[in-house]
């Protein structure tokens, strides 16, 4: 029943391992869903929106005081200026302001340059608009960038390039002269770009995130994608955006209008209540938590006998696991769930060109209590060599 274009894409692995942890009782490491709440002024904010009337259809762009809070904060944060009215349109997440890009500006047959391992909606949307992917592999431990094996993948039909920075699931930052290596290409080869950079408070280290759009020459050729979702920790609520120069935000919009229409609007209007005040200390406390998240997770892995690649950014760690195990990722997901009754990610779905490169890894996600990462770490003794 499922169309041709959509067949290949199966069942999205975030929901396949979620039901097999719920099945098995495990801890799920799997999914990126935090399994803390968000904070109670956020959730104040919703139930105040939803008690003062306002629930009827927001603009269909965003509504009013969202747009313009989002303008301020982009302003405030990477010095980037965006019109909230004509720069900027809030969509159902970032997944959907991805494939709101894909449709509205894609035509069939134009190229589309992703690096895998990729969030599994991109090929799937860029399939829907019927465009053809072309993908360049980043490879664990390093996930290093050759800049002349990356312009092979471009060519006349080249449209779109996808960049994720910090990036799902590797937990690579990408560097400012990465970003201006990947900039210049887009500039010889006309090609626009797509960031997402939902991850873009969670980076560790050092690590700072640069928004591709403030690379110079970039802003006009650039629509970069966040949301609520990460970090705020309310990924059940499906709020993102996207902002660029009108004409890409035009074409965007011309998809999102009949993707969706508008996002629900006490939800607009909570987060907008939020980004209204200075959110530095919340930023940097959400940094310091999830470092310690991160810590105690890695040496739990490696303790296991893991090889991991730390990451400087996401909430994210990937995983080597052939000192444990003669098999592949999905065998070892398995594995792990019925040894350890700990869930995680088989990331060989996340690649095209070079699946190989996922089939000796898992990822697991830190986005949890401390408790619940603990407690995955006692039970990752089961399999300690
Ligand atoms: N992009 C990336 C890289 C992600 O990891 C995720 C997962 N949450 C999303 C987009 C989806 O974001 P949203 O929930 O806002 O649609
Ligand atoms: N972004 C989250 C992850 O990578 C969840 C994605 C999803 O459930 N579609 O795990």
């Amino acid at each position: 029943m499922v169309s041709k274009k959509l067949a290949p894409f199966g069942t999205t692995i975030f929901s396949e391992m979620t039901s097999y942890a719920q099945e098995h009782g495990a801890i799920n490491l799997s999914q990126g869903f935090p399994d803390f709440d968000a904070p109670s002024e956020i959730l104040e904010n919703a139930v105040r929106a939803l008690r003062s009337g306002q629930n009827q259809y927001a603009r269909s762009m965003g509504y009013q005081p969202l747009v313009e809070a989002l303008s301020e904060k982009i302003q405030q944060h990477y010095k980037l200026k965006y019109d909230p009215y004509t720069e900027l349109v809030v969509c159902s997440g970032a997944t959907e302001a991805m494939a709101s890009t894909f449709l509205g500006l894609l035509n069939p047959g134009d190229e589309v340059v992703f690096f895998e391992p990729y969030y599994d909606s991109y090929p799937a949307c860029a399939a829907i608009a019927g465009a053809v992917g072309r993908y360049y592999t980043l490879r664990f431990p390093d996930f290093s960038i050759d800049f002349k094996e990356l312009e092979k993948c471009f060519s006349r039909r080249t449209r779109l390039l996808v960049l994720n920075t910090p990036h799902n699931p590797t937990g690579k930052v990408f560097t400012q002269a990465e970003l201006e290596g990947i900039a210049a290409l887009c500039e010889k080869h006309d090609t626009v770009v797509a960031a997402d950079e939902v991850y873009e408070h969670l980076t560790y280290d050092g690590a700072k995130h640069v928004p591709i759009a403030s690379i110079p020459g970039m802003r006009e050729r650039t629509l970069t994608i966040s949301s609520a979702a990460k970090t705020f920790s309310l990924t059940g609520w499906k709020v993102g955006w996207a902002s660029g120069p009108a004409q890409l935000i035009a074409a965007v919009q011309a998809a999102h209008q009949f993707l969706t229409f508008a996002v629900a609007t006490p939800f607009q209007a909570a987060i907008a209540m939020v980004l209204q005040s200075d959110n530095s200390e919340y930023y940097r406390k959400l940094r310091e938590q999830y470092l310690e998240r991160r810590d105690l997770l890695l040496k739990a892995l490696k303790e296991t006998g893991f090889r991991v690649s730390v990451p400087a950014g996401t909430y994210y760690i990937l995983a080597d696991f052939t000192r444990l195990l003669d098999c592949d990722d999905r065998a070892f997901a398995r594995y792990l769930v019925k040894q350890c009754k700990v869930a995680a990610i088989p990331p060989s779905v996340f690649y095209t060109r070079d699946p190989s490169e996922g089939k000796r890894l898992v990822r697991f996600a830190f986005c949890k209590k401390i408790e619940t990462l603990s407690e995955a770490a006692l039970n990752l003794k089961n399999l300690a060599v």
